[in-house]
């Protein structure tokens, strides 16, 4: 079962990362998860392996692999039972450093991330006032000298704690005083092991699932400016391409999740049996099986022809977001199909499946929310008028 052409293209890729996911079985995650508690761990076999820093070029220290690889990792996590949400931002928020930083910075910071020395987990943009408005963001930077003042307030910034670095989105000239929203926008990288208790408070968020997710406060803290990204006001841009690369690897997340639904309930109802024959030979059973299989088909070919696209140095923002779109929903459908056909095993934590659904059901909301997308689709695909 599965995806024969995706296996052949990437085997060596995905074999080892089974190798891998095979030292973190379903006992692993059901422990963490009822603590709350980061995988370090696998993270820390994730990033000695190099599988982390497969989309860092090799002249920094990674293997310089493109973004197709890279979902192949992705899904492969997820498919094991894993979840690459522990680590998945080391492998695409370095491209903000890679594509825009100045060659003193990537000559710092990437060998160094590529090595697993720094980790660059977070990502800093979501705000509790502005959700997905992001022009809207309020904390803001103030130049001071050699030194920028941050003040303000983010939410929902995931391993914050277990971070080195934070590529953070701010202000620097209020949206007002802009000709365009997406102006006086900047990105600076935060150097955390400086910042927590000297300007920046961390406070978890405890969620539905285990996420390590975060609330941030910013009071007076102080930045270099030689940790500026690129050019002052002109950040948002530089995060659209990091965006893109994320939705793509995030729905590579969804499609291995689908994919181990999938697997899981083939299994099962093959091996159950009631009323004196296997459940799955009930079309009732089947079919919802097979239709987790054809939608999570589907839509793993718009997560290769995002990815082939990335990859060919086009920004693909539509296929980024389709992508990511029916990926989760694909995932969405399979877990909710293999809760039903495992019956009430489908809510025993020891099966790995209930965890499994409440992880993948965030993926409709972030990082990027389907309502958001299918406007994106409505307004920049077909010309409709905009609503906001
Ligand atoms: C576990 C978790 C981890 C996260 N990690 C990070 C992180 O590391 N870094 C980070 O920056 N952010 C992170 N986020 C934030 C995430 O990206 C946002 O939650 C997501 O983008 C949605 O934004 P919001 O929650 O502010 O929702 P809102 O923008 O308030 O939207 C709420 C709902 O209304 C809908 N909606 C809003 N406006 C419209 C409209 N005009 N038309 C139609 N529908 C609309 C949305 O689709 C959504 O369903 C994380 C979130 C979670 C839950």
């Amino acid at each position: 079962m599965g995806a024969p052409e995706q296996e052949e293209t990437f085997s060596d890729i995905r074999e080892g990362i089974r190798r891998l996911c095979a030292r973190f079985p379903g006992a692993y995650w059901q422990e963490l998860d009822a603590e709350r508690r980061y995988p370090t761990e696998f993270v820390t076999a994730l990033a000695s392996e190099g599988w982390l820093s497969v989309l860092i070029p090799e002249e920094f220290g990674g293997s310089g692999l493109g973004l197709a690889a890279a979902t192949a990792v992705l899904e492969e996590v997820h498919r094991s039972g894993c979840n690459g949400g522990a680590a998945h931002a080391q492998m695409y928020t370095m491209g903000t450093v890679l594509r825009h930083g100045s060659e003193e910075q990537k000559a710092r910071y990437l060998p160094k991330i590529a090595s697993g020395e720094l980790r660059l987990q977070a990502f800093g943009v979501t705000e509790p006032t502005s959700g997905t408005d992001t022009t809207r963001i309020r904390t803001f930077a103030k130049r001071d000298g050699d030194d920028y003042v941050v003040n303000g307030q983010k939410i929902w910034i995931s391993r914050a704690e277990h971070s080195d670095l934070m590529v953070l989105l701010v202000r620097t000239t209020p949206r007002e005083e802009c000709a365009k929203p997406t102006d006086g926008i900047s990105v600076l990288l935060v150097d955390m092991r400086e910042a927590v208790g000297n300007g920046l408070t961390i406070r978890p968020i405890r969620t539905m699932l285990n996420h390590a997710t975060t609330e941030l406060f910013f009071d007076d803290l102080r930045v270099p400016a030689a940790n500026l990204i690129g050019e002052e006001g002109k950040g948002f841009r530089y995060i659209l391409s990091g965006m893109n690369a994320e939705r793509i690897l995030i729905a590579s997340e969804c499609i291995g999740d689908a994919r181990f639904f999938i697997d899981r309930a083939s299994a099962y109802a093959k091996d159950r049996s009631v009323f004196g024959r296997p459940i799955g030979q009930n079309q009732g059973v089947q079919f919802p099986i097979a239709r987790a299989y054809v939608q999570t088909t589907a839509a793993a070919a718009m997560v290769d022809r995002a990815a082939a696209l990335f990859d060919a140095g086009v920004q693909p923002g539509t296929e980024a977001n389709m992508a990511k779109m029916l990926a989760s929903e694909a995932s969405w459908y399979a877990a909710d199909m293999c809760v039903q056909t495992h019956g009430g095993f489908g809510f025993a934590e020891e099966y790995d499946i209930e965890r499994k659904f409440r992880e993948t059901r965030l993926y409709q909301v972030a990082p990027i929310s389907t309502n958001l997308i299918l406007s994106h689709v409505a307004t920049h695909v077909l010309g409709l008028p905009k609503s906001f």
